[in-house]
């Protein structure tokens, strides 16, 4: 019997998009993130999966895209991440209204547990939502017309749509080990220890179910400390009594995947090795990396994919 576990809170955050070039512009371009890894889905090697993060893309500012140009758009309901929320230094918020503005993108301010948020979709529907917090480093990373001063830091948190809300609760608090720190009208909040990717909201209305496709979430994976915590992780989701994939190589990092009880899909992926594994932390994310396995197929691979380049827009050049 292993004792309690507890994650440091969310390590990275995958969501389904449509063409990669405006996924990139959105991201790198307009959010002013840094693309650190261009590679393909292990899965469906005929298929980007592109990461975006702070300057080193460290656990807790990750968020990862699978785009699939010609997809049909999914629908977020229950059994998925609702929002994605991404933290902001205190004070940047009018910065980034004033830039969600000049790249015409809609937002507009909600208050959950008395924080204010900007809340805006990208081009592909995707929910999303800036907030000012104190915790987490501010980033290092400046690109285009976003200075690393106001530059997202990385997670503030999500919030779940589940289809059993109780179970869900249940899973963060008793597996995961997140702390419910309280309730607001129809949001339950609890928080990691970790001080980013650590604001968990479930909305305990049940929606209708959601259903995957452009511009949904497709999981939301939780850190582990290195490759002998995950093992543990394991163990223990498992004595918890879900059905976990076994460990799975993913590069950057080992994964384990499960589904929790109100139906949204959870990984457990460790802070090791990291995005340096394959290139300098100069180069990430300039040119298609393979993992070993599929490196003998890089040119039919590439030849498959459309352009995906970080690149400064021209609002910003002007
Ligand atoms: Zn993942």
């Amino acid at each position: 019997m292993i004792l309690q576990m507890r994650t440091e809170g969310i390590h990275h955050i995958t969501a389904i998009v449509g063409n990669p070039q405006e996924n990139v512009d959105f991201y790198a371009g307009i959010l002013g993130l840094r693309m650190v890894k261009k590679t393909v889905n292990f899965d469906d090697p005929g298929t980007y999966h592109l990461y975006f993060g702070n300057e080193e893309g460290s656990p807790g500012t990750i968020m990862t895209f699978f785009p699939w140009p010609n997809a049909y758009k999914g629908q977020a309901g229950s059994g998925q991440v609702g929002i994605t929320s991404f933290s902001v230094p205190v004070g940047s918020m009018p910065f980034w209204e004033d830039r969600l503005e000049k790249f015409h993108v809609n937002s507009e301010h909600i208050t959950r547990f008395g924080e204010d948020y900007l809340v805006f979709e990208d081009p592909h529907g995707l929910q999303l939502e800036l907030v000012e917090r104190e915790d987490g480093q501010t980033s290092r990373w400046s690109y285009g017309g976003v200075p690393a001063e106001f530059a997202i830091k990385g997670f503030g948190g999500a919030v779940l749509l589940s289809g059993n809300p109780k179970a869900t609760e249940d899973v963060l608090s008793q597996v995961l080990g997140l702390t419910k720190i309280g309730e607001d009208g129809e949001f339950a909040r609890f928080k990691a220890r970790g001080n980013l990717g650590n604001i968990i909201d479930v909305k305990l209305t049940s929606l209708s179910p959601g259903s995957i496709g452009v511009g949904t979430v497709h999981h939301i994976a939780w850190r582990a400390e290195d490759f002998e915590d995950h093992e543990k992780w394991r163990e223990y989701v498992q004595q918890a009594g879900y059905g976990v994939t076994p460990i799975r190589d993913r590069q950057y990092f080992n994964a384990i995947y499960f589904r929790e009880r109100g139906g949204i899909l959870f990984e457990i992926a460790t802070d090791p090795p990291g995005f340096t594994r394959d290139e300098t932390a100069d180069k990430m994310g300039s040119s298609l990396l393979l993992p070993p396995w599929l490196e003998p197929r890089r040119q039919e691979i590439q030849s498959r994919l459309l352009p995906a380049e970080a690149r400064v827009l021209k609002e910003d050049t002007l």
